[in-house]
């Protein structure tokens, strides 16, 4: 796996490092965590890597479209490693927790634009909210 990240690099033009394979294995296990979460996993494999290299890492991987980071409203910026497939994301509002949902039409903007007020719209935010299946579970529990 390490060699297929190590291809993804070289296609964007950045140097494959210890600390962006590391990220990117980090990504690869645990989809939609957040900055301190990814530095976690990459200090719990190399104890040397400091915070501000898992976020220079973060943001070089974010602007080389290798890495997507999602923000929901209130959330803290989460990254993954599935871009470029205009998918969407079901956020839990007691937890937190975040799944993927396909995009039903496959391409942004997958809405139309009641009035575009002459825009060129390329792209229409969705964000599903709601209780996951463990918190839904939890609170008929009570
Ligand atoms: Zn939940
Ligand atoms: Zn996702
Ligand atoms: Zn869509």
């Amino acid at each position: 796996m390490a060699s297929d990240f190590e291809t993804r690099l070289r296609a964007v033009s950045l140097r494959v490092t210890r600390p962006r394979l590391a990220v990117l294995t980090a990504l690869r296990d645990h989809p939609h965590v957040a900055t301190d979460t990814v530095i976690a996993l990459v200090r719990a494999d190399q104890p040397t890597v400091s915070h501000q290299a898992v976020y220079d890492v973060l943001r070089a991987l974010t602007d080389a479209g290798l890495v997507r980071r999602i923000q929901p409203a209130r959330a803290t910026a989460r990254y993954e490693l599935r871009v470029g497939d205009n998918h969407h994301h079901v956020v839990c509002r007691s937890c937190g927790a975040i799944a993927d949902v396909d995009c039903a039409v496959g391409h942004a903007p997958c809405l139309t634009a009641s009035d575009h007020h002459g825009f060129v719209v390329d792209e229409a935010e969705v964000v599903y909210w709601g209780t996951c299946p463990g918190c839904a579970t939890a609170r008929t529990s009570q």
